[in-house]
Formats: C-alpha cells, sequence, structure tokens
C-alpha cells in the first residue's frame, strides 16, 4: 500500500466534546487525544458529507467559461458551514471568507473542467460521481474539484476546533483555468484588491506538497511574400519558403534550451502551421506558425521572444513575432484580456511557506512529506509568477488522472486534504 493510501485509522472522538474551542479539550489532551488526533477524526466524521458534496460538484457540469451552475453549488455549501462572507467576483469566481485577521492566506481550486472528450473511452459517466471501491469518478475529479470539497470541510473543522487565528482567509473557486491559468487571479489581484500573503494551490499533487512548475508561452511567427501563379513561381517571393528556413531554426534552438535541476528542460515546439494562397495554383504570399514554448526558471517570455528573433536572423529571412491574447467573456460576460503568458515559478526549499507546509503536514501525519513539482501549470503563475506571492501546492487525487477518460480521486484522499487544509492557515499565520 502506497503511503498515501494509508487510510485514516484514529480514535473516534466521544460525542460529547464537540463544543467550540480548542481550550475545553484540555481534558481529551489529559485523555491521550492529540491535536492531529482530534483533526483527523473531525475530518473522518465528515467522509459522507465529503463524499456528498464532491459527487455534487462532478454531477455539476462546468466547463471553462460555463462555470456558474458549479458556483452555485459551492455558495449553497460554504453557506451551510457558516462562511463569514461569500461573494462572486466580475469573472464568477467564488470567494468565501474566514477571520479578520493580520495574515491574508487564500486556498485555492479551480472549479472549470476540460471537456469530456471521446465519450466512448469513459467506462463511467463522466457526470455521474459514481463511487466504487472508494474511489469517485468523473470529469474534474482530479482535475481539481476535490480540492474545493476538501477546502470547504477544512474550514469547516477548522471552526468546530478553534484552529483560526490572526488571520484572514480566502478560500476561492476560481474560474477559466483550464483556458487560460491564471487570468482568475489577475482578476482577483487587480479588480478585487485581494492580495495575500500566503498562497495555496490545491490542484492534484497526491497528498505530496509541491513547490513550483515549468512556465509557458504561446506566440506565432509570420513571413510574408509575393503571390503568383504557381505554373511561374520565380515571378513570385513563396511565404512558405521563408518559414520553412525559420522552422529548421527552431527546431535546432530546442536542442540549446536552459535545463533547471528542479524544473527540467525548457522546450520550444512549433504546434500549428498556416497560410494564405490565393488557389492552390498560386505563390502563398502568407505564412504563419504557432509556437509552444515551455519555460523553465530563468526563462520569460522576452528572453524567449529574443531567442526567436535570433533564429530569424539566422535563417536570413524576414519575420514578425506575433504576441498572442486571451479575450474569451467568462459565462458573467466579462472579457478580461491578457497575454498568453504564464510564468514560470519556483519556491526555494527552505523558504518559509515550503518549511511551514511541511511542518503542518509532519504534525497532521506524523510522517515526512515528499516535497516535489507539477507538471502541468497551475494558478501558480499569477500568484507567484507575475506577483511573487510565496505560494505552495498541496492537493488531493493524483495529477496522472487530470483530463483523462480515468479521472478520479480517492475518497481518503478528500479526508486527508480536508485535514490538513483545517491545520494549515494557522501554522502559515503563526
Ligand atoms: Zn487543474
Amino acid at each position: 500500500m502506497e503511503k498515501n493510501q494509508k487510510p485514516v485509522h484514529e480514535k473516534p472522538l466521544p460525542k460529547l466534546i464537540y463544543i467550540t474551542g480548542l481550550k475545553k479539550y484540555n481534558w481529551l489532551y489529559r485523555e491521550g487525544y492529540t491535536l492531529n488526533n482530534m483533526i483527523l477524526s473531525k475530518a473522518n466524521e465528515y467522509r459522507d458529507d465529503l463524499i456528498k458534496f464532491m459527487q455534487k460538484l462532478v454531477r455539476t457540469k462546468s466547463y471553462s467559461s460555463k462555470e456558474k451552475d458549479v458556483i452555485e453549488v459551492i455558495r449553497k455549501e460554504m453557506e451551510k458551514i457558516g462562511f463569514d462572507e461569500i461573494r462572486i467576483d466580475g469573472l464568477g469566481s467564488i470567494v468565501g471568507k474566514i477571520g479578520k485577521g493580520k495574515t491574508i492566506i487564500a486556498m485555492d481550486s479551480h472549479i472549470d473542467t476540460v471537456e469530456v472528450g471521446n465519450e466512448d473511452l469513459w467506462k463511467v459517466d463522466p457526470f455521474g460521481g459514481e463511487i466504487k471501491d472508494g474511489i469517485i469518478y468523473g470529469r474534474g475529479a482530479s482535475d481539481q474539484k476535490g480540492g474545493m470539497a476538501a477546502m470547504v470541510y477544512g474550514v469547516k473543522i477548522m471552526k468546530e476546533l478553534d484552529l483560526l487565528d490572526d488571520f484572514t482567509l480566502y478560500i476561492t473557486g476560481t474560474v477559466m483555468e483550464e483556458d487560460c491559468d491564471g487570468l482568475c487571479w489577475q482578476h482577483l489581484y487587480n479588480e478585487e484588491n485581494i492580495r495575500p500573503d500566503y498562497v495555496v494551490i490545491t490542484e492534484p499533487t497526491n497528498l505530496n506538497i509541491y513547490r513550483g512548475h515549468r512556465g509557458r508561452t504561446e506566440f506565432r511567427v509570420k513571413t510574408t511574400g509575393l503571390s503568383c501563379h504557381a505554373s511561374a513561381p520565380e515571378r513570385g517571393i513563396n511565404a512558405i519558403y521563408k518559414m520553412a528556413k525559420i522552422i529548421n531554426e527552431i527546431e535546432r534552438l530546442n536542442e540549446n534550451l536552459k535545463d533547471d535541476p528542479f524544473l527540467g528542460k525548457g522546450t520550444i515546439a512549433v504546434s500549428q502551421i498556416f497560410f494564405k494562397s490565393p488557389s492552390q495554383n498560386a505563390v502563398p504570399d502568407e505564412c504563419q506558425i504557432q509556437i509552444d514554448r515551455r519555460l523553465t526558471a530563468g526563462e520569460t517570455q522576452e528572453s524567449a521572444i529574443g531567442e526567436i528573433e535570433n533564429a530569424i536572423r539566422k535563417a536570413g529571412v524576414e519575420g514578425e513575432v506575433i504576441e498572442l491574447f486571451y479575450e474569451r467573456p467568462a459565462y458573467t460576460g466579462k472579457v478580461y484580456p491578457t497575454k498568453k503568458y504564464y510564468p514560470t515559478w519556483v519556491m526555494d526549499r527552505e523558504s518559509e511557506i515550503v518549511n511551514k507546509t511541511v511542518d503542518c503536514y509532519r504534525e497532521v501525519f506524523g510522517e515526512e512529506p515528499k516535497v516535489d513539482k507539477w507538471t502541468f501549470s497551475t494558478n501558480g503563475v499569477a500568484t507567484c509568477g507575475m506577483y511573487k506571492i510565496p505560494t505552495v501546492g498541496f492537493g488531493p487525487a493524483n495529477e496522472i488522472y487530470a483530463h483523462s477518460p480515468e479521472d478520479q480521486i480517492p475518497v481518503e484522499h478528500l479526508v486527508k486534504a480536508a485535514a490538513m487544509y483545517a491545520l494549515l492557515p494557522k501554522k502559515l499565520s503563526s
């Protein structure tokens, strides 16, 4: 059995102690109950509520920019738990607030999902929320509705065990991440003025602690030519031939990009090609390529564009780099354009936020966590990549199931993540 699959077997708490205030639990300490024992027991007690909430989330379809219904499901659950304040921002993300202390902490879960893809590849109903052998299946189960379910119950435990402290906690259910990671947080930061001291991203980490991932940017390169009849190509200038020279240089560039011992290597790929031509019997007068550039530590959009301009010069032809923008309207109707640039972020292993999260993990689970990184991208591109807010990742489910027809989350992960989230804000604010 894998470390993270180990079930919670804590001594159940006697019924009569569910009174507010940890001070009132002193006698439990004398009885041999520890804080982690109480937190895990509480999380275990809410296992069925967690399952029910998680199933509701999976059963409510929430493709990017169509999240309205699932936001309502979350609002109802937050109301039931008793958040101090619940609001929905201009882009449609939900923000639940707890406390009004000094340290500002945000715990984030994006609640949009990618589409189902080929339904024939699914063994279950992608929106059925089926549970089998302790695992919940369906679109968004791993990426990442589990984070949302566990956070809300983390708050319930936090309130009941009096784990509130000198902090203000924002629980955010954010929109459009799958389409444009970080956009929701650009909006929360700039338009809603939410400026946390710490951010916890609850994307799937398999209950490990993650501290960064590669960034990326998308752009195009355009060449132009002169069209003429294809029967006499010497009369024109072929935009595709020009582009071919640039593409060769880009292929070579990929071999020489930066490497980083933790995040891995930066990469570049030509992913699509487009052309304009008067007909099939004409020399094309325009060509564009789409570029997918993954950025490792020390690489930025600026450095990536500089390299491409160099490659164009080496190719000995004229070409133009075109920056791309994301401009899809949110379900609220709001358009909030942003560059297709998702900066790399990485927190030092010895940074305060990582150390405090590791301490919290040790305290809750009594064992050493694994500290690692995501393969994919998260809203951390905005919180840490753009705004330099210390950010850390801890989430239920395994990222290998993200976006796949095997999308799933173990119930045990929901219970454990709720326990961790109940204590984490107190640890971060200490
Ligand atoms: Zn995700």
